[in-house]
């Protein structure tokens, strides 16, 4: 069981590491350093051996291992990003990297995205040292740069340029997954992330014959562009219900009564009211049109047009991601990635998965616990690639009007300290029996 001071502990390390100003705008201005100084003297107050690894100077990641007591079981990554999105103070209520405790919640950017977990985690390992404590698997704690832009100098570089560090590692958690969602009808569910959606973000080329535009021309770089982009945008993708979303749908549909009818999953989702939110960007691959470019004056047509689409896959969805762009675009567009990241798929059958839930429902009994999949992604992208399992727990019991969602990268972000409590409570539970 966590401690007192674990408890008191997880609190004063949210506020100290929203304190410090860790945004990450994507153009590679960010600094973790002082943040990953930060985390790497909590585990070595641990008695724990952390490293610091930077592909970019300032662009620090911290890897710790805790050994565990049984040496042929297989290792388990606890990671958590240290950069955070911007935040504009005029915005908020709270200056967002106060790190304000007022009436019992912290305030600031990364509240709940997610230097939250991080200090949960910091609170547990250092709990563990003054009890004796040793996990049964071997832990590689890992705490990365860079999450919220493209991983380059966080986990894509730790799992390209350090496997070692992760040697034995089969499953992973993380952020997005196990806090409270509110039905509005009372009922408290608990989702744990299994699966994340690939990105699939495209620049599309349409050429053709430049010319003057008041002339006939049946080769309009533009006309081309914008029939290709008027059918990726209008297209309906087909239903493909992944292994996870099935075993969403199975666990909602018990805990409202209704039948679990997958063959009309439109009906369903309706059925399901707010919490068909948990599923409802998961049923299908999508592409969405966001950037149009093209010409230079207006009686001239060019000869190349482009645009941008952000696309996302499902699990197992990326062959037919790609046919259909074919099909969609047609022989006058190409298309191609402009950056791409895998789709993930976790079982959810597996003893950790059950374990995560136990640790939920001890500490939440009122709570239900669901699997989902993200519509997005995170760094267990990157760490997929050596062979690494990932699910999002990162566990939080949130009172009804704190919308997770909403918080997430939004105005205000902040967390209960009961949040954090609970949150040290269940992880401390769930990585002990791991
Ligand atoms: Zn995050």
């Amino acid at each position: 069981m966590a401690d007192q001071q674990a408890l008191d502990e997880v609190v004063e390390f949210t506020s100290d590491l929203i304190r410090i100003d860790t945004t990450n705008r994507g153009g590679g201005d960010c600094q973790e350093r002082p943040a990953a100084e930060y985390a790497a003297e909590q585990l070595a107050g641990a008695g724990l051996q952390p490293m610091m690894l930077e592909r970019t100077k300032g662009r620090t990641n911290v890897v710790a291992r805790i050994e565990g007591t049984d040496p042929s079981a297989d290792a388990l990554l606890v990671h958590g990003h240290l950069d955070v999105v911007p935040a504009e103070a005029a915005d908020w209520s709270v200056h967002p990297f106060s790190g304000e405790i007022r009436d019992g919640v912290v305030w600031g950017r990364g509240a709940v995205d997610m230097k939250n977990m991080d200090a949960m985690i910091l609170a547990v390992v250092r709990g563990w040292a003054r009890q004796g404590v040793r996990p049964r698997r071997d832990l590689v704690i890992a705490f990365t740069a860079d999450e919220e832009a493209s991983a380059v100098d966080g986990s894509g570089f730790l799992a390209d340029e350090h496997p070692e560090l992760f040697e034995g590692c089969t499953e992973g958690i993380s952020e997005s997954g196990a806090f409270t969602f509110h039905d509005g009808a009372g009922r408290q569910i608990y989702p744990i992330a299994a699966g994340e959606r690939g990105t699939g973000w495209l620049k599309l080329t349409a050429r053709g014959r430049a010319g003057h535009g008041s002339k006939v021309n049946k080769e309009n770089a533009v006309t081309r562009l914008a029939a290709a982009v008027t059918r990726i945008g209008e297209h309906e993708w087909p239903l493909r219900l992944t292994p996870t979303v099935r075993a969403a749908f199975a666990e909602l549909a018990a805990l409202y009564g209704i039948e679990p009818d997958l063959t009309d999953v439109d009906r369903l989702l309706e059925k399901l009211g707010p919490a068909a939110k948990l599923v409802e960007a998961t049923v299908r691959n999508s592409a969405n049109p966001t950037m149009l470019a093209a010409g230079y004056k207006l009686n001239v047509i060019p000869g190349e047009a482009v645009a941008y689409v952000d696309g996302r896959y499902l699990p197992g969805g990326e062959d037919e991601f790609r046919t259909t762009l074919d099909l969609l675009t047609g022989p006058d567009v190409d298309w191609e990635f402009s950056h791409r990241e895998v789709a993930l798929q976790a079982p959810v059958d597996s003893p950790t998965y059950a374990n995560m839930r136990a640790a939920v429902e001890e500490f939440a009994p009122e709570g239900h616990v669901v699997p989902y999949c993200m519509s997005g992604g995170t760094d267990a992208k990157q760490f997929s690639r050596l062979g690494i399992t990932g699910y999002g727990f990162a566990p939080l019991k949130l009172p009804e009007g704190f919308d997770y969602q909403a918080l997430f990268h939004g105005v205000d972000e902040r967390v209960p300290v009961e949040a954090l409590h609970f949150g040290v409570r269940v992880l401390d539970r769930f990585l002990r029996t791991a």
